[in-house]
C-alpha cells in the first residue's frame, strides 16, 4: 500500500465545520429545537400533496433548468428569466457567486459576526476573508465595510437582517454604501429573512438590484416559506451575473420535489405569509417579555433574538436544554434564539427569566 494519500488544496486546512443547529433531544420531554431558524409550521397541505405527487417520479432527473419554477419567480418578482436562477438553497447559490468571482489572491469582504457559511465558503475558493466586526449595537458597520474595499476585492455581503443578531441596515444607509462600491465589485444582498421584516425603513433589495448591475439578491425557500429540507434557494441580478450562476451550478442540483414545492409555496403565498404574520407577532412578545425581564435586546426583524451573554452563553444554552429547548450558542458571544412554537418561546422566556434573577 501506498505512504502517500492524495494531496488536497492547502484552502482545506483548518476550514471551520458548519455547524448545523443541534436537534431537540430525544426521548426525554416534550423537546422544541430553536436552533436553526427553521419554520416551526409544518408543511401546508397542499405543498405536502403535491410533493407527494412528484415522488413518485424520482426515478428520473429533475428539470435542470428549473423551467417552471423560473417562470414563477419571474412572474413574481417582475424580473426577466434572464436575471434568474436557482441552487440548492441560497447557501449553494452564494457558493456559486464566490466560485464566479473570487479565488486566491482575492478578497471577500463581510461583517463578522454574521453568516457562518460566509468564512467557508470563501476559504474553499482560496480567497480570503476580510471580516469588519459589527459596530457596538451589533449592526453592520457599511462605512467600515467601504473603507475596507482595495483593488483585490471581488465580493461583499450585506446580510439584512444579519444573522445571527437579527439587526438590519436600512435604505440611506445602504444606498449611500452602494453608491461608494466599485461598479466591479460584486454585493451580494443575502435576503434570506426578508419576509420577516416590519421596518419599512429596509429596502427591499429586488428593488434596489434594478439600477445596480453590481448588484446581487439571494433568497431562499428555507424559512418563510418552510422548506428547509428541501434544498431550494434563487439569486436576482443582472445578466452576466445570472448566467454566471447558471455556469457553476451543479446539475440538475435543484431535486424535482424541491422545484414544485416552491412553485406551490409560492400559489399559496397568502397562507404561509399569514404564518409569518403570526411569527412576527410571536417575535414581538418574545422581545418585549425579554426587555421586561431586564434584558438588552438588539432590535430584531428577523425570526430569532440575540442575547449577548459573553461568557455566560454555555450555561444559558445547557439551562435551555434543560428545560427542553434547544438554542444555538456561540460561545463566548452570545445565544441565537429562534421564534418558534408559543409554548417553546414560553420555555424559553421562563430560562432566561430565571437566568436574569441569578445574575
Ligand atoms: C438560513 C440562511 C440562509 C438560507 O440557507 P438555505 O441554504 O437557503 O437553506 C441564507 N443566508 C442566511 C443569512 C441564513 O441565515
Amino acid at each position: 500500500m501506498s505512504e502517500t494519500s492524495p494531496k488536497l488544496r492547502a484552502e482545506l486546512e483548518g476550514i471551520p465545520t458548519y455547524k448545523p443547529g443541534k436537534p431537540a433531544a430525544a426521548g426525554g420531554p416534550v423537546a422544541y429545537k430553536l436552533s436553526s431558524n427553521e419554520n416551526p409550521y409544518p408543511p401546508l397541505p397542499g405543498v405536502m400533496e403535491t410533493v407527494t405527487a412528484a415522488a413518485c417520479t424520482f426515478n428520473r432527473y429533475p428539470d435542470m433548468a428549473c423551467t417552471a419554477l423560473m417562470n414563477e419567480l419571474s412572474d413574481r418578482f417582475g424580473v426577466p428569466l434572464s436575471h434568474l436562477a436557482t441552487g440548492t438553497g441560497s447557501v449553494g447559490v452564494a457558493q456559486q457567486l464566490i466560485q464566479a468571482t473570487s479565488g486566491p489572491g482575492d478578497e471577500v469582504i463581510y461583517a463578522w459576526r454574521s453568516f457562518e457559511a460566509y468564512p467557508i465558503i470563501t476559504q474553499i475558493s482560496g480567497a480570503t476573508s476580510v471580516q469588519v466586526p459589527l459596530t457596538s449595537g451589533d449592526v453592520h458597520d457599511l462605512d467600515a465595510m467601504a473603507d475596507a474595499i482595495t483593488d483585490r476585492t471581488r465580493l461583499i455581503f450585506v446580510c439584512n437582517p444579519n444573522n445571527p443578531t437579527g439587526t438590519v441596515v436600512r435604505r440611506a444607509e445602504l444606498e449611500r454604501f452602494l453608491d461608494r462600491v466599485p461598479g466591479d465589485v460584486l454585493v451580494v444582498l443575502d435576503e434570506a429573512y426578508r419576509e420577516f421584516i416590519r421596518d419599512p425603513e429596509v429596502p427591499d433589495g429586488v428593488e434596489l438590484y434594478r439600477d445596480r448591475p453590481n448588484v446581487c439578491v439571494l433568497r431562499t425557500f428555507s424559512k418563510a416559506y418552510g422548506l428547509a429540507g428541501l434544498r431550494v434557494g434563487f439569486a436576482i441580478a443582472h445578466e452576466p451575473v445570472a448566467a454566471a450562476l447558471r455556469k457553476t451550478a451543479v446539475p440538475f442540483g435543484v431535486s424535482q420535489l424541491a422545484q414544485e414545492a416552491a412553485i406551490a409555496s409560492l400559489r399559496a403565498e397568502d397562507e404561509l405569509l399569514g404564518r409569518v404574520g403570526s411569527l412576527v407577532c410571536e417575535r414581538t412578545r418574545v422581545v418585549d417579555g425579554l426587555r421586561a425581564q431586564g434584558w438588552t435586546v438588539p432590535e430584531t426583524q428577523a425570526n430569532f433574538v440575540w442575547l449577548r451573554l459573553g461568557e455566560r452563553t454555555v450555561p444559558f444554552a445547557e439551562a435551555c436544554d434543560q428545560a427542553g429547548v434547544v438554542i444555538r450558542p456561540f460561545p463566548g458571544e452570545g445565544v441565537r434564539v429562534t421564534v418558534g412554537e408559543t409554548e417553546a418561546n414560553d420555555i424559553f422566556l421562563k430560562v432566561a427569566e430565571g437566568f436574569r434573577k441569578e445574575l
